[in-house]
């Protein structure tokens, strides 16, 4: 199925001939009968004589609902521009071919309008005009037929016109990521809420859940109806009626996209390519803030300019968007940018979720336009590379490909090393990628870490995780993968809380060794009140803690560990027999000092085996 979109100045006769197409009238709201005009997106369809269905996106014409037009003309396949006879060409319709230039909408058809009003002379000067307005754009050479829409004359030419240019137009892809971009958002009574659009890169059945971006709400689909029928499954490209379960229609406003759970992020910067119209009145500059209109949403932004401080019209540039409020977008979307309530240019998003880039710096150049134009496996490593490690629904969405495809590419990718995986030894949902310099930073990083802690402290087992974790700025998450994925490469081994490199060894010399035993004989000289004067090197009481032979409780106070065991079972032994235990009663058990006594509870309520209630403590 597809769909056509309107286009034209105000008054040319536009809702006229679509009435006339396909006897709906296209101007639905009251305020439109009143005055006459069209306001808001209107929709219809028709059966071509082939049987083949064809929706129709109504737009306005005015100047002042340029913004509505652009809300209708995201998911066309053909553009009908309309001119009317009498008037020709007109500042709308420099406009909206603009627009359409803008979207890359490349199919389309002239219908001249209000023949009966005009002679034949005088129509061949409006198809000119028309023939050279449409030159360097994508709709030029699109041809151009006369119509009435009050006598009916031309329709039956301009559907076979229509019916010949869709027979050539390719059905849109199946991406296996659905979104229907909200153009309206109502209550049915009966049925509750129901939002329209028209449905692009995937398919939506009857009963899937469904996600609203950029708000994040989870609901299901109740219903379908595409041109007021009901249907099981809507495929790309279908204009579609969706009834959502348990959700005020008031939450769904035009702009919001309609998708399957999960894989479309909501973004507040995106690396665009831009092209000034050449009809602009003004140029671009750096920093202004323009109303960016994609899919059916608009939103205000900041464009900045990555390599000039101004675009002149007819210009082009690589620049960022910084939105006011969060939308979705995917790679390839098209967009356009008004300010004033003038149309001044647009282009293609290339990286819908950028990082903050330096100004007119080549490698974020390059890298923009090897995202625009690479190939899938060029596209794929410069998505990660934006951002290390990306998570794989990040660079499906970043370089816009099928989730499959993005599978098999990285599969591949993988088993050539020029990409490495964490956090499940396959591409897919959840799984972490690294490109193959990425992956090489982190295991120097890492490795320099531990050699420089190994040197530093050679008496420790190894680098406390947490720690290190810190220093290589990771989410606990991405670590866990990442150590994981070293220590099963033996660049790490794991020692419970700390790392170490593989070759690292606690050197122990004999002199060392002296001392360590001179030391625990003090300890047990007197095991419950071990003296705090005799002064041992911090690495050496490390060392003998890394050992398990010394428990330390405080600052200066270290007890043997078979010391430290029996205060310990004594003291839980205690507590089981008589409920409670205090500090004096630790003292008396001991034959030792309140000093110890406090310490070494303490230590026991940080252990979690003991707990303090008031004076005394109880076992946890
Ligand atoms: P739109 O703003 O482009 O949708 O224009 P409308 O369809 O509302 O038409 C504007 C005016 O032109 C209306 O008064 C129509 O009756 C009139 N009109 C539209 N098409 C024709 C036509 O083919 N012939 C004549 N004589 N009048 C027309």
């Amino acid at each position: 199925m597809y769909v056509i979109g309107t286009a034209g100045h105000v008054d040319h006769g536009k809702s006229t001939l679509v009435q006339a197409l396909t006897g709906i009238d296209p101007d639905r709201l009251r305020e439109e009968k009143e005055r006459g005009m069209t306001i808001d997106l209107g929709f219809a369809w028709l059966r071509l004589p082939s049987g083949e269905e064809l929706s129709i996106v109504d737009v306005p014409g005015h100047q002042r609902f340029v913004n509505n037009m652009l809300a209708g003309v995201g998911g066309i396949d053909v553009a009908l521009l309309v001119i009317a006879a009498d008037e020709s060409v007109m500042a709308q319709t420099r406009e909206h071919i603009a627009i359409l230039d803008l979207l890359r909408v490349d199919r389309g058809i002239v219908a001249i309008t209000k023949s009966d009003l005009v002679d034949s002379d005088w129509m061949e000067l409006v198809s000119a005009d028309a023939v050279e307005v449409l030159k360097g754009t994508t709709l030029e050479g699109s041809p151009v037929v006369a119509v009435s829409g009050a006598t009916g004359d031309g329709l039956a030419g301009l559907l076979s016109t229509i019916e010949t240019l869709l027979h050539d137009t390719p059905i849109r892809k199946d991406l296996g990521r659905p979104r229907v971009p909200v153009d309206r958002s109502f209550t049915m009574s009966g049925f509750g809420t129901v939002v329209t659009g028209t449905l692009v890169d995937g398919s939506l059945a009857v009963g899937d859940q469904v996600e609203l971006v950029p708000g994040g709400e989870k609901t299901r689909i109740r219903g379908l109806q595409t041109h007021q029928n009901k249907i099981d499954r809507a495929t790309p490209g279908r204009r579609i009626a969706v009834n959502l379960t348990g959700m005020g229609h008031q939450r769904i406003a035009r702009g919001d996209v309609l998708t399957s759970p999960g894989w479309l992020k909501p973004t507040s910067a995106m690396d665009v390519y831009l092209k000034v119209i050449s009809d602009s009145p003004r140029p671009v500059r750096h920093n202004m803030f323009a109303t960016v209109h994609t899919g059916s949403s608009e939103t205000v932004a900041r464009v900045r300019l990555l390599e000039r401080d101004e675009a002149k019209p007819g210009e082009s540039t690589w620049a960022q968007l910084k939105l006011d409020r969060p939308i979705s977008a995917v790679k390839g979307d098209y967009y356009v940018i008004r300010s004033n309530s003038i149309t001044l240019g647009g282009g293609k998003v290339v990286d819908p979720h950028a990082r903050r880039h330096r100004r007119n710096y080549e490698p974020i150049l390059q890298r923009l336009s090897l995202m625009e134009r690479g190939s899938e496996r060029e596209i794929i490593l410069k998505s990660i590379e934006s951002s290390e490690p990306s998570e794989f629904t990040e660079i499906v969405n970043r370089a816009n490909l099928q989730a499959a495809l993005a599978v098999t590419e990285l599969t591949v990718m993988a088993t050539e090393r020029l990409i490495v995986i964490v956090g499940g030894k396959r591409a897919g949902p959840g799984a972490y990628i690294y490109s193959a310099s990425g992956w090489s930073q982190v295991v120097n990083k890492t490795r320099t870490l531990l050699c420089d802690f190994h040197v530093k402290f050679p008496l420790r087992k190894g680098f406390p995780k947490e720690e290190l974790r810190s220093r290589l700025g990771m989410t606990s998450q991405v670590f866990g993968y990442v150590m994981d994925l070293l220590i099963q490469e033996n660049v790490l081994v794991d020692e419970g809380p700390v790392l170490r490199l593989p070759g690292h060894v606690q050197e122990v010399s004999e002199d060392l060794s002296r001392s360590l035993n001179e030391y625990l004989e003090v300890l047990e000289s007197s095991p419950y009140s071990p003296p705090t004067d005799f002064i041992a090197d911090g690495e050496v009481v490390n060392l003998l803690v890394d050992q398990g032979k010394v428990v330390k409780v405080s600052d200066n106070i270290v007890f043997s560990s078979s010391a430290y065991d029996h205060m310990v079972g004594q003291i839980s032994c205690y507590i089981d027999e008589q409920g409670q235990i205090s500090v004096a009663d630790v003292r008396d058990l001991f034959g030792t000092s309140r000093k110890y006594a406090l310490a070494l509870l303490d230590h026991m309520d940080k252990q979690r085996i003991t707990r303090r209630v008031g004076d005394f403590r109880v076992l946890r």
